[in-house]
């Protein structure tokens, strides 16, 4: 394991940080298990959300006997200060702490949002008010718009940045990593496997790891889980493998979505899904989980064809700020469905 100092914060993260948004799928036996194994390899950075069902709940179940050993990073998505403050002191009664190290202003994807959060009665007034309190040590953002979050940094009022970095979405690369790198502020990547389509899961996790990142945080559930991370990141990864991860990203990420779900699909197609999980699909296959995905999704894929309002004009496509060709790509999507005994 890696250990780097994350920013401003001073605190030496680990390379490898605990996504604890799956956690609540799992017997809770299971998860203390897991966490507290976590802990005792060294992981030093646990990643939840209120907003991820009873995920802070169960990690003051399983862990807040040993507050010490881990950098706790959690999320409000209120945007209002009333919410906000209610919704943060929440989570430190379900994380059974009195002090979180990281809150996050969580899933800001549009002005408008950032607009509201940064407002005199927004929820970055409440983190604030905490922080000044002794409640918060450090206030960060997370959102799936590395062109938005570059210019939302510039007043340095945040201390750390939650992004992409996986070997399907290498967007943060291009502006967002070098400009915290300048303001000497906390990176920490989110989606390593993209939401479990992409694999093999030692590469997808090497890739983050040899990138300019301090924490890659990868959703666990089980020891055997945390194990196989583990290996993935205890090697340095050197020049000639940084490379070819590097080259791998660049055609894995040719879809160019970045997650950012402003696209909406009148028979609820997955839109970001399908952009992402197509380029790997046609490089690797997918895991059980992106095959599982396809499985579910296969009416409403198929539809796409033959959906008379969007035959003339997409409905989806305008939506999208970088002009991505959404139909044509959940179109060819349906190949899959023609793969031997899936037909
Ligand atoms: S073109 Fe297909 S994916 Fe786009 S909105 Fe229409 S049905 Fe949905
Ligand atoms: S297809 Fe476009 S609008 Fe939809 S999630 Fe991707 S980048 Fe965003």
């Amino acid at each position: 394991m890696r250990y780097t100092t994350f920013g401003k914060t001073g605190y030496k993260v680990s390379s490898l940080g605990f996504g604890a948004m799956n956690l609540p799928s799992v017997p809770l036996e299971q998860a203390r298990e897991t966490l507290n194994y976590a802990l005792d390899q060294g992981i030093n950075y646990i990643d939840t959300a209120a907003g991820y069902r009873n995920s802070e709940e169960i990690i003051g179940e399983c862990i807040s006997h040993r507050r010490a050993d881990y950098f706790l990073a959690t999320k409000t998505a209120k945007r209002d200060y009333k919410s906000a403050m209610e919704e943060m002191q929440r989570s430190m009664e379900r994380m059974k702490t009195d002090v979180i190290d990281l809150l996050q202003i969580h899933y800001v994807n549009r002005p408008q949002e950032f607009k509201d959060a940064m407002a005199e009665d927004g929820a970055y007034q409440a983190a604030l008010e905490l922080k000044r309190k002794g409640h918060i040590r450090f206030i960060g953002i997370t959102g799936h718009r590395p062109d938005l979050l570059v210019k939302w940094i510039q007043k340095e009022q945040f201390d750390q940045v939650l992004f992409h970095l996986s070997l399907a979405q290498p967007f943060a690369l291009d502006e967002l990593i070098p400009e915290l790198t300048r303001l000497d502020m906390g990176k920490t990547a989110m989606k390593p496997l993209s939401g479990g389509f992409i694999q093999p899961v030692d590469k997808a996790l090497r890739y983050p790891f040899s990138q300019n990142v301090h924490v890659t945080i990868s959703g666990m559930v089980s020891v055997d889980e945390v194990k196989e991370n583990i290996a993935a990141m205890r090697t340095a990864v050197g020049d000639e493998e940084r490379a070819e991860l590097e080259q791998l990203a660049s055609e894995l990420g040719e879809h160019n979505c970045r997650r950012c779900n402003y696209c909406q699909c009148p028979v609820g197609i997955a839109i970001p899904d399908i952009m992402i999980s197509s380029q790997v699909r046609k490089t690797f296959g997918l895991l059980p989980k992106g095959d599982g995905f396809y499985q579910k999704n296969k009416e409403k894929i198929l539809s796409c064809a033959d959906h008379e309002p969007c035959k003339e004009k997409p409905l989806c496509e305008p939506l999208c700020p970088y002009d991505l060709p959404m139909r044509e790509v959940v179109m060819a999507a349906s190949d899959y469905y023609k793969v031997g005994d899936r037909l």
